[in-house]
Protein backbone atom coordinates (compact mmCIF):
# COMPACT_ATOMS: atom_id res chain seq x y z
CA UNK A 1 0.00 0.00 0.00
CA UNK A 2 2.99 2.01 0.68
CA UNK A 3 4.20 3.42 -2.75
CA UNK A 4 8.22 3.05 -3.36
CA UNK A 5 10.67 6.03 -3.35
CA UNK A 6 13.01 6.52 -6.12
CA UNK A 7 15.25 8.57 -5.41
CA UNK A 8 18.25 10.15 -8.53
CA UNK A 9 21.59 10.85 -6.89
CA UNK A 10 24.70 11.81 -8.55
CA UNK A 11 26.60 14.85 -9.14
CA UNK A 12 25.80 18.68 -10.19
CA UNK A 13 24.97 19.28 -13.74
CA UNK A 14 24.78 14.86 -14.44
CA UNK A 15 21.22 15.49 -16.38
CA UNK A 16 19.21 14.94 -13.06
CA UNK A 17 16.71 17.42 -13.24
CA UNK A 18 15.82 16.68 -16.69
CA UNK A 19 15.58 13.08 -16.49
CA UNK A 20 13.60 13.47 -13.79
CA UNK A 21 11.40 15.34 -15.96
CA UNK A 22 11.84 12.65 -18.47
CA UNK A 23 10.92 10.11 -16.56
CA UNK A 24 7.60 12.03 -15.06
CA UNK A 25 6.48 13.04 -18.40
CA UNK A 26 7.08 9.57 -19.68
CA UNK A 27 6.12 7.31 -16.86
CA UNK A 28 1.97 8.32 -16.73
CA UNK A 29 2.22 10.98 -14.28
CA UNK A 30 -1.33 10.30 -12.31
CA UNK A 31 -2.78 14.09 -11.19
CA UNK A 32 -4.47 12.90 -8.19
CA UNK A 33 -8.28 13.02 -8.81
CA UNK A 34 -7.64 13.42 -4.61
CA UNK A 35 -5.09 15.78 -3.14
CA UNK A 36 -4.89 18.34 -6.02
CA UNK A 37 -1.52 18.31 -8.18
CA UNK A 38 1.15 15.61 -7.50
CA UNK A 39 3.86 16.95 -8.72
CA UNK A 40 6.03 19.13 -6.97
CA UNK A 41 9.88 20.67 -7.86
CA UNK A 42 11.22 17.70 -6.17
CA UNK A 43 9.18 14.90 -6.55
CA UNK A 44 6.29 13.25 -8.00
CA UNK A 45 4.34 10.39 -8.83
CA UNK A 46 4.62 8.21 -11.87
CA UNK A 47 3.60 4.80 -13.00
CA UNK A 48 5.09 2.41 -15.50
CA UNK A 49 3.99 -0.77 -16.27
CA UNK A 50 0.91 -0.84 -13.56
CA UNK A 51 3.78 -0.15 -10.94
CA UNK A 52 3.52 3.27 -8.93
CA UNK A 53 6.63 5.21 -7.87
CA UNK A 54 7.87 8.60 -6.18
CA UNK A 55 10.40 9.27 -8.21
CA UNK A 56 12.44 12.42 -5.85
CA UNK A 57 14.99 14.52 -7.67
CA UNK A 58 17.59 15.68 -5.23
CA UNK A 59 19.33 17.79 -7.13
CA UNK A 60 18.40 20.84 -4.93
CA UNK A 61 20.11 19.47 -1.85
CA UNK A 62 23.11 20.00 -3.39
CA UNK A 63 22.50 23.76 -4.90
CA UNK A 64 20.57 24.79 -2.04
CA UNK A 65 23.37 23.93 0.16
CA UNK A 66 26.24 26.16 1.47
CA UNK A 67 28.25 23.00 2.10
CA UNK A 68 31.63 22.38 0.19
CA UNK A 69 30.12 20.04 -2.94
CA UNK A 70 31.38 16.83 -2.18
CA UNK A 71 29.99 16.89 1.67
CA UNK A 72 26.49 18.66 -0.26
CA UNK A 73 27.06 15.36 -2.68
CA UNK A 74 27.65 12.54 0.61
CA UNK A 75 24.60 13.73 2.17
CA UNK A 76 22.57 13.85 -0.79
CA UNK A 77 23.19 10.52 -1.04
CA UNK A 78 23.20 9.18 2.47
CA UNK A 79 19.35 10.96 2.83
CA UNK A 80 18.58 9.17 -0.19
CA UNK A 81 19.65 5.87 0.81
CA UNK A 82 17.53 6.46 4.20
CA UNK A 83 14.75 7.90 2.55
CA UNK A 84 14.21 5.82 -1.24
CA UNK A 85 13.99 2.13 -2.01
CA UNK A 86 15.65 2.62 -4.91
CA UNK A 87 18.45 4.98 -6.27
CA UNK A 88 19.10 5.90 -9.96
CA UNK A 89 22.53 7.15 -9.87
CA UNK A 90 23.53 8.99 -12.69
CA UNK A 91 26.66 9.49 -14.30
CA UNK A 92 27.43 12.32 -17.46
CA UNK A 93 28.35 10.17 -19.98
CA UNK A 94 30.22 12.99 -22.31
CA UNK A 95 32.57 13.31 -19.08
CA UNK A 96 32.87 9.35 -18.26
CA UNK A 97 34.06 8.15 -14.80
CA UNK A 98 34.32 11.46 -12.45
CA UNK A 99 36.36 10.83 -8.90
CA UNK A 100 33.15 12.02 -7.22
CA UNK A 101 31.03 9.29 -9.16
CA UNK A 102 33.07 6.81 -7.98
CA UNK A 103 32.46 8.23 -3.95
CA UNK A 104 28.91 7.77 -4.80
CA UNK A 105 29.29 4.56 -5.61
CA UNK A 106 31.27 2.91 -2.70
CA UNK A 107 28.27 4.87 -0.71
CA UNK A 108 25.29 2.95 -2.45
CA UNK A 109 27.54 -0.08 -2.34
CA UNK A 110 27.85 -0.03 1.44
CA UNK A 111 23.49 1.20 1.22
CA UNK A 112 22.31 -2.93 1.08
CA UNK A 113 19.44 -0.88 -0.74
CA UNK A 114 19.15 -1.42 -4.58
CA UNK A 115 20.52 0.74 -7.25
CA UNK A 116 20.67 1.21 -11.02
CA UNK A 117 23.38 2.84 -12.59
CA UNK A 118 22.30 5.44 -15.45
CA UNK A 119 24.59 6.85 -17.93
CA UNK A 120 22.90 10.31 -19.09
CA UNK A 121 23.89 12.26 -22.01
CA UNK A 122 23.88 9.52 -24.40
CA UNK A 123 22.30 10.96 -26.97
CA UNK A 124 22.93 8.82 -29.69
CA UNK A 125 22.44 5.36 -28.52
CA UNK A 126 24.94 4.02 -31.19
CA UNK A 127 27.56 6.07 -29.01
CA UNK A 128 30.24 3.71 -27.27
CA UNK A 129 30.92 6.58 -24.58
CA UNK A 130 28.96 4.78 -21.83
CA UNK A 131 31.09 1.62 -21.89
CA UNK A 132 33.56 2.82 -19.08
CA UNK A 133 31.08 2.69 -16.61
CA UNK A 134 30.96 -0.91 -16.60
CA UNK A 135 34.86 -0.22 -15.23
CA UNK A 136 33.28 0.54 -12.26
CA UNK A 137 32.41 -3.04 -11.64
CA UNK A 138 28.50 -3.04 -12.36
CA UNK A 139 26.76 -5.12 -13.78
CA UNK A 140 24.68 -2.76 -15.75
CA UNK A 141 24.87 0.70 -17.33
CA UNK A 142 21.50 2.16 -18.40
CA UNK A 143 22.66 4.12 -21.60
CA UNK A 144 19.45 7.55 -21.58
CA UNK A 145 19.45 10.68 -22.93
CA UNK A 146 17.39 12.81 -20.86
CA UNK A 147 17.05 15.30 -23.94
CA UNK A 148 15.71 12.57 -26.26
CA UNK A 149 14.06 9.68 -24.38
CA UNK A 150 16.19 7.54 -25.93
CA UNK A 151 16.93 4.55 -23.50
CA UNK A 152 14.26 5.77 -20.81
CA UNK A 153 12.05 3.06 -21.78
CA UNK A 154 13.99 0.69 -21.01
CA UNK A 155 15.34 2.51 -17.88
CA UNK A 156 12.08 2.54 -16.43
CA UNK A 157 11.61 -1.28 -16.95
CA UNK A 158 14.84 -2.19 -14.92
CA UNK A 159 13.43 1.17 -11.80
CA UNK A 160 9.48 -1.33 -11.66
CA UNK A 161 11.96 -4.92 -11.69
CA UNK A 162 14.30 -3.53 -9.04
CA UNK A 163 11.86 -1.71 -6.81
CA UNK A 164 10.71 -3.97 -3.82
CA UNK A 165 7.16 -5.53 -4.07
CA UNK A 166 5.16 -3.72 -1.20
CA UNK A 167 4.03 -5.18 1.90
CA UNK A 168 1.17 -6.79 1.90
CA UNK A 169 -1.50 -5.01 4.39
CA UNK A 170 -3.40 -6.32 7.27
CA UNK A 171 -7.03 -6.08 6.28
CA UNK A 172 -8.99 -5.52 9.22
CA UNK A 173 -5.73 -3.45 11.38
CA UNK A 174 -6.78 0.50 11.23
CA UNK A 175 -3.47 2.30 9.96
CA UNK A 176 -2.61 5.52 12.16
CA UNK A 177 -0.66 8.22 10.80
CA UNK A 178 0.71 10.61 13.30
CA UNK A 179 1.60 13.45 11.29
CA UNK A 180 2.52 17.05 11.89
CA UNK A 181 5.46 20.14 11.86
CA UNK A 182 8.49 18.73 13.78
CA UNK A 183 8.89 19.40 17.29
CA UNK A 184 4.88 19.36 17.82
CA UNK A 185 5.79 15.89 19.98
CA UNK A 186 4.38 13.73 17.64
CA UNK A 187 7.38 10.83 18.49
CA UNK A 188 6.62 11.46 22.40
CA UNK A 189 3.15 11.04 21.48
CA UNK A 190 3.74 7.46 19.89
CA UNK A 191 6.11 6.80 22.24
CA UNK A 192 3.80 7.13 25.37
CA UNK A 193 1.09 5.27 23.16
CA UNK A 194 3.40 1.83 22.28
CA UNK A 195 5.83 1.80 25.32
CA UNK A 196 8.70 3.88 25.74
CA UNK A 197 11.26 1.06 23.91
CA UNK A 198 9.08 0.26 21.24
CA UNK A 199 10.19 3.35 19.06
CA UNK A 200 13.46 2.83 19.27
CA UNK A 201 13.86 2.43 15.71
CA UNK A 202 18.04 0.43 15.32
CA UNK A 203 19.73 3.26 12.87
CA UNK A 204 21.88 0.13 11.48
CA UNK A 205 21.51 0.78 7.97
CA UNK A 206 18.94 -1.15 6.14
CA UNK A 207 16.34 -0.69 8.62
CA UNK A 208 14.01 -3.00 7.93
CA UNK A 209 10.53 -2.09 5.96
CA UNK A 210 8.31 -4.10 8.88
CA UNK A 211 10.18 -1.72 11.53
CA UNK A 212 8.70 1.20 9.83
CA UNK A 213 5.09 0.35 11.01
CA UNK A 214 4.44 -0.26 14.86
CA UNK A 215 1.48 -2.04 15.20
CA UNK A 216 -0.22 -2.53 18.95
CA UNK A 217 -3.54 -3.50 19.95
CA UNK A 218 -6.58 -1.70 21.56
CA UNK A 219 -10.17 -2.95 22.87
CA UNK A 220 -9.81 -6.23 20.54
CA UNK A 221 -8.00 -3.76 17.52
CA UNK A 222 -5.60 -4.06 15.99
CA UNK A 223 -3.87 -0.58 14.81
CA UNK A 224 -0.77 0.26 12.62
CA UNK A 225 0.89 3.35 13.50
CA UNK A 226 2.58 3.69 10.32
CA UNK A 227 6.07 4.95 9.66
CA UNK A 228 7.17 5.25 13.04
CA UNK A 229 10.82 4.74 11.71
CA UNK A 230 10.17 8.66 9.80
CA UNK A 231 9.24 10.20 13.29
CA UNK A 232 12.69 9.38 14.68
CA UNK A 233 14.38 10.16 11.93
CA UNK A 234 12.74 13.53 11.23
CA UNK A 235 14.82 15.41 13.69
CA UNK A 236 17.81 14.66 12.24
CA UNK A 237 16.66 16.42 9.72
CA UNK A 238 16.68 20.00 8.58
CA UNK A 239 15.59 22.63 5.86
CA UNK A 240 17.74 21.12 2.98
CA UNK A 241 15.57 17.91 3.13
CA UNK A 242 12.58 19.10 3.58
CA UNK A 243 10.99 17.74 0.14
CA UNK A 244 11.60 14.49 1.89
CA UNK A 245 9.50 15.21 5.04
CA UNK A 246 6.65 16.47 3.14
CA UNK A 247 7.38 13.55 0.54
CA UNK A 248 6.90 11.47 3.66
CA UNK A 249 3.84 13.29 5.09
CA UNK A 250 1.97 12.37 2.14
CA UNK A 251 2.99 8.79 1.58
CA UNK A 252 2.10 8.37 5.53
CA UNK A 253 -1.35 9.79 4.60
CA UNK A 254 -1.62 7.59 1.50
CA UNK A 255 -1.36 4.43 3.92
CA UNK A 256 -3.59 5.60 6.38
CA UNK A 257 -7.06 5.60 7.14
CA UNK A 258 -7.01 7.90 10.03
CA UNK A 259 -4.82 11.11 11.04
CA UNK A 260 -3.75 12.30 14.00
CA UNK A 261 -2.41 15.70 13.16
CA UNK A 262 -0.44 17.19 16.09
CA UNK A 263 -0.41 20.54 16.51
CA UNK A 264 1.62 22.36 19.64
CA UNK A 265 -0.38 24.25 21.26
CA UNK A 266 1.79 26.87 22.33
CA UNK A 267 2.59 27.96 18.64
CA UNK A 268 -0.90 27.90 17.53
CA UNK A 269 -2.65 26.54 13.96
CA UNK A 270 0.12 27.72 11.55
CA UNK A 271 -0.63 27.37 7.56
CA UNK A 272 1.69 25.06 7.09
CA UNK A 273 -0.78 22.87 9.35
CA UNK A 274 -4.01 23.56 7.53
CA UNK A 275 -2.24 23.04 4.57
CA UNK A 276 -1.33 18.91 6.09
CA UNK A 277 -5.02 19.05 7.75
CA UNK A 278 -6.29 19.37 4.27
CA UNK A 279 -4.39 16.93 2.17
CA UNK A 280 -5.36 14.65 4.59
CA UNK A 281 -9.13 15.18 4.39
CA UNK A 282 -8.78 15.64 0.18
CA UNK A 283 -7.20 12.09 0.77
CA UNK A 284 -10.12 11.04 2.58
CA UNK A 285 -8.57 10.05 5.70
CA UNK A 286 -10.35 10.16 9.13
CA UNK A 287 -9.16 13.74 10.57
CA UNK A 288 -8.32 14.08 14.73
CA UNK A 289 -7.06 17.37 15.64
CA UNK A 290 -4.25 16.36 18.42
CA UNK A 291 -3.23 19.80 20.66
CA UNK A 292 -0.58 18.80 22.37
CA UNK A 293 1.72 20.47 24.82
CA UNK A 294 -0.99 22.01 26.75
CA UNK A 295 0.29 21.65 29.90
CA UNK A 296 2.15 24.72 28.17
CA UNK A 297 -0.42 26.68 27.30
CA UNK A 298 -1.00 29.43 29.25
CA UNK A 299 -3.82 31.19 30.78
CA UNK A 300 -5.57 28.18 30.84
CA UNK A 301 -9.38 28.42 31.68
CA UNK A 302 -12.01 25.71 31.47
CA UNK A 303 -12.93 27.90 28.04
CA UNK A 304 -9.74 27.65 26.68
CA UNK A 305 -9.68 24.20 25.09
CA UNK A 306 -13.38 25.34 23.64
CA UNK A 307 -11.99 28.96 22.38
CA UNK A 308 -9.14 27.47 20.31
CA UNK A 309 -11.27 24.65 18.53
CA UNK A 310 -14.05 27.44 17.84
CA UNK A 311 -10.64 29.75 16.50
CA UNK A 312 -9.72 26.75 14.28
CA UNK A 313 -13.09 25.93 12.75
CA UNK A 314 -13.53 30.00 12.03
CA UNK A 315 -10.70 29.53 9.78
CA UNK A 316 -11.25 25.57 8.11
CA UNK A 317 -15.44 24.99 7.99
CA UNK A 318 -14.31 21.22 7.98
CA UNK A 319 -13.28 21.59 11.37
CA UNK A 320 -16.57 22.02 12.83
CA UNK A 321 -16.90 17.91 11.88
CA UNK A 322 -13.23 17.30 13.33
CA UNK A 323 -12.54 15.72 17.09
CA UNK A 324 -10.08 17.95 18.80
CA UNK A 325 -8.20 16.38 21.59
CA UNK A 326 -5.76 18.66 23.99
CA UNK A 327 -2.83 16.51 25.52
CA UNK A 328 0.07 16.34 27.13
CA UNK A 329 2.58 13.69 25.61
CA UNK A 330 5.01 14.46 28.53
CA UNK A 331 2.11 14.01 31.28
CA UNK A 332 0.50 11.59 29.35
CA UNK A 333 -2.84 13.47 30.03
CA UNK A 334 -5.36 12.57 27.67
CA UNK A 335 -2.94 10.54 24.58
CA UNK A 336 -4.93 7.46 25.62
CA UNK A 337 -8.34 9.01 24.29
CA UNK A 338 -6.63 9.43 20.83
CA UNK A 339 -6.74 5.64 20.47
CA UNK A 340 -11.08 5.95 21.22
CA UNK A 341 -11.41 8.57 18.97
CA UNK A 342 -9.38 6.63 16.58
CA UNK A 343 -11.79 3.46 16.79
CA UNK A 344 -14.48 6.35 16.84
CA UNK A 345 -13.30 7.61 13.94
CA UNK A 346 -12.35 4.64 11.86
CA UNK A 347 -16.57 3.61 12.29
CA UNK A 348 -17.34 6.54 11.40
CA UNK A 349 -15.47 6.04 7.97
CA UNK A 350 -16.75 2.93 7.49
CA UNK A 351 -20.43 3.64 8.10
CA UNK A 352 -23.05 2.10 5.30
CA UNK A 353 -26.28 3.78 5.48
CA UNK A 354 -29.02 1.98 3.88
CA UNK A 355 -30.86 3.29 1.06
CA UNK A 356 -33.85 3.17 2.74
CA UNK A 357 -32.19 5.64 5.10
CA UNK A 358 -30.92 7.73 2.82
CA UNK A 359 -33.72 8.38 1.02
CA UNK A 360 -35.52 9.06 3.95
CA UNK A 361 -33.38 12.01 5.17
CA UNK A 362 -33.21 13.42 1.58
CA UNK A 363 -36.77 13.54 1.37
CA UNK A 364 -37.30 15.36 5.09
CA UNK A 365 -34.33 17.59 3.78
CA UNK A 366 -36.20 18.37 0.40
CA UNK A 367 -39.81 19.05 2.32
CA UNK A 368 -37.74 21.29 4.50
CA UNK A 369 -36.04 23.62 1.62
CA UNK A 370 -36.29 22.76 -2.05
CA UNK A 371 -33.42 23.38 -4.28
CA UNK A 372 -33.46 26.33 -6.07
CA UNK A 373 -35.64 26.48 -9.76
CA UNK A 374 -33.41 27.52 -12.13
CA UNK A 375 -35.38 30.27 -14.73
CA UNK A 376 -37.64 27.68 -17.40
CA UNK A 377 -36.73 24.40 -16.26
CA UNK A 378 -37.97 22.28 -12.85
CA UNK A 379 -35.08 21.08 -11.20
CA UNK A 380 -35.84 18.26 -9.13
CA UNK A 381 -33.71 15.78 -6.48
CA UNK A 382 -35.38 12.02 -7.02
CA UNK A 383 -33.04 9.86 -4.93
CA UNK A 384 -30.01 9.08 -2.98
CA UNK A 385 -28.28 6.06 -2.19
CA UNK A 386 -24.34 5.76 -0.45
CA UNK A 387 -22.28 4.49 -3.06
CA UNK A 388 -19.06 4.32 -0.99
CA UNK A 389 -17.50 4.27 2.52
CA UNK A 390 -14.23 4.89 3.63
CA UNK A 391 -14.98 7.99 2.87
CA UNK A 392 -18.53 7.79 2.85
CA UNK A 393 -20.17 8.86 -0.06
CA UNK A 394 -23.50 9.35 -1.00
CA UNK A 395 -25.00 10.09 -4.64
CA UNK A 396 -27.82 12.45 -5.21
CA UNK A 397 -30.05 11.41 -8.43
CA UNK A 398 -31.92 14.27 -9.86
CA UNK A 399 -33.03 15.67 -13.48
CA UNK A 400 -30.69 18.86 -13.66
CA UNK A 401 -27.72 18.12 -11.40
CA UNK A 402 -25.49 21.13 -13.05
CA UNK A 403 -28.48 23.34 -11.75
CA UNK A 404 -27.97 22.57 -8.29
CA UNK A 405 -25.80 25.15 -6.62
CA UNK A 406 -22.67 24.83 -4.44
CA UNK A 407 -24.75 26.12 -0.92
CA UNK A 408 -27.65 23.97 -1.50
CA UNK A 409 -25.31 20.64 -1.80
CA UNK A 410 -23.62 22.42 1.17
CA UNK A 411 -27.18 22.04 2.96
CA UNK A 412 -27.81 18.34 1.99
CA UNK A 413 -23.96 18.24 3.43
CA UNK A 414 -24.95 19.69 6.93
CA UNK A 415 -28.07 18.04 6.67
CA UNK A 416 -26.89 14.07 6.08
CA UNK A 417 -23.87 15.16 9.22
CA UNK A 418 -26.77 16.54 11.86
CA UNK A 419 -28.66 12.95 11.04
CA UNK A 420 -25.21 10.66 10.95
CA UNK A 421 -22.42 12.39 12.21
CA UNK A 422 -19.32 11.07 10.15
CA UNK A 423 -17.64 12.58 13.34
CA UNK A 424 -13.82 13.05 11.94
CA UNK A 425 -14.55 11.65 8.26
CA UNK A 426 -15.33 13.61 4.97
CA UNK A 427 -18.08 13.35 3.22
CA UNK A 428 -18.37 13.72 0.02
CA UNK A 429 -21.84 14.53 -2.23
CA UNK A 430 -22.15 13.22 -5.99
CA UNK A 431 -24.68 14.60 -8.38
CA UNK A 432 -25.81 12.32 -10.83
CA UNK A 433 -28.50 12.77 -13.58
CA UNK A 434 -31.82 10.65 -13.30
CA UNK A 435 -35.11 11.63 -13.97
P1 LIG B 1 21.44 18.27 -12.67
O1 LIG B 1 22.26 19.35 -12.05
O2 LIG B 1 22.08 16.94 -12.47
O3 LIG B 1 20.00 18.30 -12.24
O4 LIG B 1 21.49 18.51 -14.25
P2 LIG B 1 20.45 19.21 -15.24
O5 LIG B 1 19.26 18.36 -15.46
O6 LIG B 1 20.21 20.60 -14.76
O7 LIG B 1 21.28 19.22 -16.59
C1 LIG B 1 22.58 19.77 -16.65
C2 LIG B 1 22.91 20.10 -18.09
O8 LIG B 1 23.01 18.92 -18.86
C3 LIG B 1 21.87 20.98 -18.76
O9 LIG B 1 22.53 21.95 -19.51
C4 LIG B 1 21.12 20.01 -19.66
O10 LIG B 1 20.64 20.64 -20.82
C5 LIG B 1 22.19 18.99 -20.00
N1 LIG B 1 21.61 17.67 -20.25
C6 LIG B 1 20.80 16.98 -19.42
N2 LIG B 1 20.46 15.80 -19.97
C7 LIG B 1 21.07 15.75 -21.18
C8 LIG B 1 21.10 14.76 -22.23
O11 LIG B 1 20.50 13.69 -22.17
N3 LIG B 1 21.85 15.06 -23.32
C9 LIG B 1 22.53 16.22 -23.43
N4 LIG B 1 23.21 16.42 -24.54
N5 LIG B 1 22.52 17.17 -22.47
C10 LIG B 1 21.80 16.95 -21.35
P1 LIG C 1 8.36 15.45 16.91
O1 LIG C 1 9.48 16.09 16.16
O2 LIG C 1 7.04 15.98 16.48
O3 LIG C 1 8.41 13.95 16.92
O4 LIG C 1 8.52 15.97 18.44
P2 LIG C 1 9.21 15.25 19.69
O5 LIG C 1 8.36 14.17 20.24
O6 LIG C 1 10.63 14.92 19.35
O7 LIG C 1 9.15 16.45 20.75
C1 LIG C 1 9.83 17.67 20.56
C2 LIG C 1 10.13 18.30 21.92
O8 LIG C 1 8.92 18.68 22.58
C3 LIG C 1 10.83 17.35 22.87
O9 LIG C 1 11.77 18.10 23.59
C4 LIG C 1 9.73 16.85 23.78
O10 LIG C 1 10.20 16.51 25.05
C5 LIG C 1 8.82 18.07 23.85
N1 LIG C 1 7.40 17.71 24.07
C6 LIG C 1 6.69 16.81 23.37
N2 LIG C 1 5.42 16.74 23.81
C7 LIG C 1 5.33 17.62 24.84
C8 LIG C 1 4.27 18.01 25.73
O11 LIG C 1 3.13 17.56 25.65
N3 LIG C 1 4.57 18.97 26.67
C9 LIG C 1 5.81 19.50 26.77
N4 LIG C 1 6.02 20.41 27.73
N5 LIG C 1 6.82 19.15 25.95
C10 LIG C 1 6.59 18.23 24.99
Amino acid sequence: MSIPVVAIVGRPNVGKSHLFNRIIGEATAIVSDEAGTTRDRHFGRAEWAGHDFWLVDTGGLVEDSNLPMDVAIRRQVMEAIEEADLMLFVCDARVGVHPSDARIMDLLRNSQKPWLLVANKVDNPESADYFEFYRLGVTEVYPVSASNGKGSGDLLDAVVGAIPVTDEEIPEAIRVAVIGRPNVGKSSFVNRLLGEDRLVVHDESGTTRDAIDAPMRYHDNELIFVDTAGLRRQSKIDDGVEFYSSLRTRRAIESSDVCILMIDATEGMQNQDLKIATMAWEAGRGLIMVINKWDLFEDKTDKSAEKFRKDAAEKVPYFKFVPFLFTSAITGQRVTKALDLVLQVQEQRTRRISTSQVNDALEQLIARLQPPQAAGREVKLNYATQVEVSPPTIAVFGNNPEAIPEHYIRYLHNGFREIWGFTGSPLRIILRRKN
